[in-house]
């Protein structure tokens, strides 16, 4: 037997919770993670309801950091005009700095293993050996019986196992602040279109607030700066403005990232299991990208305990995540081309006012029901 019996590239929300699980089977895992915890990500935070009970259940909710409950959605176009909702199933509001930090600390206590600022930049299969090598940037090369991609959207390790999305460049990029601000109402995620993306907001804990919009390349690289860009072309929806004018903005600078793809992934390529945006991405839009993340950990888990090799724990983890996921990563891609473009979203949102009915399926298509 080897030392590392599963290694896991990428301690995310996926990552973490698919360790998390795994050692609770008593499997010997080990998780590289590129940073160190606890520290920020660019993420809305808004976390659907889907998977509270299951972070109740396994002792992983945050309860000491209180995450307000969020239960109204608002929906504005780009001139403004807007519309709210009740959100069926709602969510909460926690940042990843504490959330990821908080599972990753009940992954140490049940033994997980943890090579923090380390990032993985190879893996191969040696099927005659039955087993993956796993080669990280310091040259050490860590043999494995089983190893999963946990590592997000888009990593320099996809390129080296040519995974065709790698190859297309992306026009997004993702832009987050946590603010203080008077006005804003404590169970509302806001989600406001302006012509190139849209930007959300919501409470997360200690009485903050998460801003975090999806915005574009070519907007960022004409504009010059991103104070420049949000002025030009986010001021434009009245909303954003005043958020923006009455804020008391917590760091020097935002996180920010770019390439986000939402190209069609497998969930499994080159042998590896590939869990939350690693085996494709929902549009933020959607806010649950990390319901979805912890969710593809546990069929993962749910694949290891019911089956002992490799094949037969591919096929069992395939076939679930196509029956969850596939169909609602795509209906997630047609609504992105919803927002983001003056005619478009004013009309989805008059559209929406119009229609209960329509509001409350384009909300349920895209989430899943309580685990
Ligand atoms: C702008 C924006 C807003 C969003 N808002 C929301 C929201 O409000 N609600 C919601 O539910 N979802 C939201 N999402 C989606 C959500 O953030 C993701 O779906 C979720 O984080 C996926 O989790 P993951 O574990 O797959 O990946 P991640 O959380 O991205 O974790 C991947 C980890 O892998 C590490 N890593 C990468 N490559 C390597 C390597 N080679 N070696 C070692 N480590 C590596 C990274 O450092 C990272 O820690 C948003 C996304 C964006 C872009």
């Amino acid at each position: 037997m080897f030392e590392n019996e599963i290694i896991i590239i990428g301690g995310g929300l996926s990552g973490l919770t698919a360790a998390y699980l795994l050692a609770r089977q008593g499997k010997k895992v080990l998780v590289i993670e590129k940073k160190s915890y606890p520290f920020h990500r660019v993420c809305g935070e808004y976390v659907s309801n889907e998977v509270k009970d299951f972070l109740i259940r396994e002792d992983l909710f945050p309860f000491e950091h209180n995450p307000p409950s969020i239960n109204r959605f608002r929906l504005s176009a780009v001139n403004g005009n807007h519309a709210d909702f009740p959100l069926e199933l709602g969510g909460f509001g926690i940042s990843r700095y504490v959330l990821d930090h908080h599972i990753f600390q009940k992954c140490l206590e049940q033994g997980v293993q943890f090579l923090q600022k380390t990032q993985v930049i190879d893996v191969r299969y040696e099927s005659k050996k039955h087993c993956f090598l796993v080669e990280t940037n310091d040259g050490t090369i860590l043999p494995a019986v089983f190893v999963l991609g946990a590592h997000g959207k888009r990593s320099k390790i996809d390129k080296k196992l040519d995974r065709p999305f790698i190859q297309k460049r992306s026009p997004y990029i993702g832009v987050k602040y946590h603010i203080q601000a008077e006005g804003l109402e404590d169970q509302m995620v806001a989600l406001h279109n302006y012509n190139g993306g849209y930007l959300g907001i919501n409470k997360v804990e200690n009485g903050h607030f998460n801003l975090c919009y999806l915005g574009s390349r070519e907007q960022l690289k004409t504009s010059g700066s991103i104070a420049a860009m949000e002025e030009t072309y986010l001021y434009k929806n009245p909303h954003i403005r005043e958020i923006f004018q009455n804020a008391h903005f917590l760091w020097d600078r935002p996180e920010v990232i770019n390439e986000i793809s939402f190209a069609t992934k497998q969930p499994i390529e080159n042998q590896i299991l590939m869990l939350g945006d690693a085996a494709g991405m929902i549009t933020p839009l959607c806010g649950n990208g990390m319901a979805i993340a912890i969710h593809t950990a546990i069929l993962a888990a749910e694949a290891f305990r019911e089956n002992q090799h490799l094949t037969e724990i591919q096929e069992a983890y395939q076939k679930n995540w196509n029956r969850y996921f596939r169909k609602r990563l795509f209906l997630g891609r047609k609504i992105q081309q919803l927002f983001g473009a003056p005619l478009v979203s004013s009309l989805a949102v008059k559209l929406l006012q119009s229609s209960t009915f329509l509001s409350r399926q384009l909300i349920r298509q895209t989430h899943g029901t309580p685990m």
